[in-house]
């Protein structure tokens, strides 16, 4: 029977979209949707309560002794299949931003690089000689509109031949599934997050519950410096774990009208509704997103396209020429610095 339990440590998945698995805020600042993402973890959601199962249905009717041994074995079958559920999808109790799901025309960036995403989530193109690299495919509904983009720029989905993952969050990886399926592309992902990308759960605690996606299998996982080449462009991961434990970011080189670049994709450094404090399934979550903040600080690169796009202006900038930029990095860096500390601050406030 449903009921409303206000916490779900009872071996009950819950299941809730309240806020974002990214929380869509890249970089860690606040953009209404962490606070969302805390109120998510209290919220009663409708899960099956184990030990209520079958209460209702089998309670009564117990005549004989044989009958009412068959009763208490059906209970008890009950109550162990509610304790094993498989996580269920529960109605979103907080929409997701529109912005992620509103489709927009693809356009260059930089080099090779196109943008093929939608409004609020980036999945990124690049063009090689053997075809294309599709960095993150973003959610399952988005997909149609991710295919037709890639197609648009003039690459067939056979063309696109490796899917390199930022992260195993649904915002970003939900489409993957889909995405392989239409164009039998080898999926690239941090050895950190292969585990979650083939169960399709999330890796670490939040304060949102779980938000599952389709399982996807990854052909090769990276760690950090690996690289990987398909015609002659080669991509190179850096392992900046935290956010979740194998989100990776990705450079390349190109040449923009002369110009050599070193483009960076930085994987997201939020806390975005993560548990910080008695993280049992990510112990060492606050050292992680501390140095991968440091490390990104310290990496140089002129242009910044991250997968949340806003977080670096990515269309705006695209627009107005202002894709260069090279104190970018260490600028959004000190601000995700800032918003970590702070939000441990609070955690810690709040476990004391
Ligand atoms: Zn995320």
């Amino acid at each position: 029977m449903l009921t409303h339990h206000p916490n779900n440590r009872v071996g009950v998945n819950r299941i809730t979209r309240a806020a974002a698995g990214c929380s869509p805020d890249l970089f860690g600042r606040t953009n209404g949707r962490e606070g969302v993402g805390a109120a998510g973890g209290h919220r009663h959601a409708p899960v099956i309560h184990p030990n209520d199962g079958g209460r209702s249905q089998l309670g009564a009717s117990t005549r004989s002794t044989a009958a009412s041994r068959l009763v208490r074995i059906a209970r008890q079958a009950v109550v162990l299949m509610a304790a094993l559920a498989v996580p269920t999808f529960v109605t979103a109790a907080t929409p997701n931003p529109p912005a992620w799901t509103t489709p927009t025309a693809p356009y260059h960036l930089v080099g090779p690089i196109w943008y093929v995403g939608t409004q609020g989530l980036a999945a990124y193109l690049v063009k090689t000689r053997d075809g294309a690299i599709l960095l993150d495919a973003t959610m399952a509904e988005n997909v149609p509109a991710v295919m037709r983009n890639i197609r648009a720029t003039g690459v067939p989905l056979h063309r696109v031949k490796l899917l390199l993952v930022s992260h195993a969050h649904f915002d970003h990886a939900a489409g993957d599934a889909a995405m392989v399926r239409a164009t039998r592309a080898a999926v690239v992902a941090g050895a950190g997050d292969v585990a979650a990308l083939e169960s399709g759960i999330p890796p670490g605690e939040t304060s949102y519950g779980v938000i599952r996606f389709p399982p996807v299998s990854v052909a090769r996982a990276v760690r950090n410096g690996d690289s990987v080449t398909l015609g002659g462009t080669t991509l190179t991961a850096i392992a900046t774990p935290g956010h979740t434990p194998g989100c990776t970011s990705w450079t390349m080189r190109v040449v923009d009208h002369g110009h050599p670049l070193r483009v960076i994709f930085p994987c997201s450094v939020s806390v975005a509704g993560n548990r910080l404090i008695g993280n049992r399934r990510y112990p060492t979550i606050v050292a992680d997103l501390r140095a991968s903040i440091a490390r990104l600080a310290r990496e140089p690169a002129e242009v910044v396209l991250p997968f949340h796009p806003e977080q670096a202006d990515v269309h705006a900038r695209a627009a107005e020429h202002r894709l260069i930029a090279p104190s970018l990095l260490p600028t959004l860096m000190r601000t995700a610095s800032e918003d970590f500390e702070r939000e441990l601050t609070r955690q810690r406030k709040e476990t004391r």
